[in-house]
């Protein structure tokens, strides 16, 4: 059908603003918008429905209607003016209507922008997204509406809105729209009733190694075992199952700094909380939530962290880091190798004599391969049940009183090293306790080195 008739079908029936009328046909004609669209549309058809009434043809009445139906429905000016000029009468009487599809929500595209603009305005950030999602009213007006008058050439509500606000934000914020990883999505929660506007802020990451000097506390935050983190009696009601963890003792200055409403500890593998980490530390990613302030001066916390925690914790090597950098620090945890050392007590006297043959005998059964650990009775009850194949790649030993060994051990990420020693009742094998040929127990244990 003739885009002309089918607009004034639709005006028939409805009124619907110019970018709307513009949006029904959004796939003809390029590098242009809705609005002018619409607004073309109208004046061709002015133009052809007076040049067809000066023409006197047979078509003439049908023409006087058209120009009186977008001079009263869409009270549009040139078709106005053509009916003054002819002296043609219509109804003078200005509509207060709304469009029927977008409830004017369109032509209010600077006050949307500036309410996302205002919730903006304490963020640090480079880049935003637009999004919408919309009440069903919307779109099963728009629906049926597409349907009702076969219009197969439109753009859809949302890209419409996204495109036309993120174009006006654009301008506002002078900063561009970005689709792949925007800093900040503006989401609209349109409904003709009601409207609001939410942020979804992307974490920052920063990369880091730590030190952990004492023993006795984990590397995370854990939720009191008896509550599950509301806060009962045994945890004197602060929902925590220890006082406090590597990540607590670090996470204060960053989200502060980053104005952040939280964060997110991730480590590369993670060491007992009687193990102390020492060396060069171990490699974490901190991922701050939702933060207001996105560059941060890293150097600055570095050195406020390690001050509040002297002796304690100590970070290092802090960068700027990325949600891919957490996925490689879970995968590589598994395929790096460490360097422990641990202080084993045994259940028998050795000899300095009898300790260098069994340290032997160690060397041969560890040293480059592989042994089988089945899931450590300690941490069954968070693990699944299963048996781990883990290479061992050096030992050394040395001999401190005729209880008393230290060992060092480099093994592969993940390795479970007490159960090594003791052996977890044979779950662990071979084991020291297998090669002494009695109770060899892991007393202290430190990470010196991850690779
Ligand atoms: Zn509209
Ligand atoms: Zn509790």
């Amino acid at each position: 059908m003739n885009l002309f008739k089918k607009v004034i079908e639709i005006y028939q029936e409805y009124y619907i603003c110019l970018h709307c009328l513009g949006r029904m046909f959004s796939l003809l004609a390029t590098d242009t918008t809705n609005y002018d669209r619409g607004k073309s549309l109208l004046l061709a058809m002015t133009m052809e429905n007076h040049r067809v009434y000066l023409s006197r043809d047979e078509n003439h009445e049908e023409a006087i209607a058209n120009l009186k139906n977008l001079a009263e429905k869409v009270m549009y000016n040139p078709a106005r003016s053509v009916l003054d000029k002819e002296g043609i009468d219509y109804n003078k009487i200005s509509l207060s209507e709304k469009c029927y599809l977008c409830d004017d929500i369109f032509s209010n595209v600077p006050t949307y922008a500036k309410i996302a603009s205002d919730s903006l305005g304490n963020h640090e950030f480079k880049d935003f997204l637009v999004g919408t999602a919309l009440d069903s009213q919307i779109v099963n007006r728009e629906d049926s509406f597409k349907a009702q008058f076969n219009l197969l050439d439109s753009e859809s509500f949302k890209n419409h809105f996204n495109r036309e606000v993120g174009k006006e934000l654009s301008l506002v914020l002078l900063k561009p729209s970005e689709f792949a990883k925007p800093d900040i999505t503006v989401i609209y929660t349109l409904g003709f009733a009601s409207s609001e506007v939410n942020l979804i802020v992307r974490s920052t990451y920063i990369k880091g190694r730590y030190n952990k000097f004492i023993r006795g506390i984990p590397q995370t935050h854990w939720d009191c075992r008896a509550c599950k983190g509301k806060g009962c009696e045994s945890c004197n009601f602060s929902g925590k199952q220890y006082k406090t963890s590597v990540e607590e003792l670090i996470n204060p200055e960053f989200i502060k700094e980053a104005k952040a409403e939280g964060s997110k500890f991730h480590g590369a593998g993670r060491e007992d909380i009687d193990v102390k980490m020492l060396g060069q530390g171990r490699p974490f990613v901190l991922e701050l939530i939702n933060p207001r302030i996105r560059t941060l001066d890293l150097e600055k916390i570095q050195k406020k962290v390690n001050k509040n925690n002297k002796r304690k914790v100590k970070i290092t090597n802090l960068v700027n880091s990325s949600k891919e950098q957490v996925k490689n620090l879970k995968f590589n945890a598994e395929n790096t190798k460490k360097i422990y050392r641990a202080l084993t007590s045994s259940n028998e006297d050795v000899t300095k004599e009898k300790f260098e043959t069994v340290l032997n005998q160690l060397k041969i059964a560890f040293e480059n391969q592989k042994i089988q650990q089945r899931t450590p009775n300690r941490v069954s009850h968070r693990r699944a049940d299963k048996i781990r194949e883990k290479k061992i790649f050096q030992i050394e030993g040395k001999f401190i009183k005729p209880k008393v060994f230290e060992f060092i051990v480099e093994a592969q990420g993940g390795t479970y090293i007490k159960e090594i020693i003791h052996g977890d009742d044979g779950r662990t094998t071979p084991s020291f306790t297998e090669i002494f040929g009695f109770p060899i127990e892991c007393k202290k244990l430190d990470v010196l080195k991850i690779y």
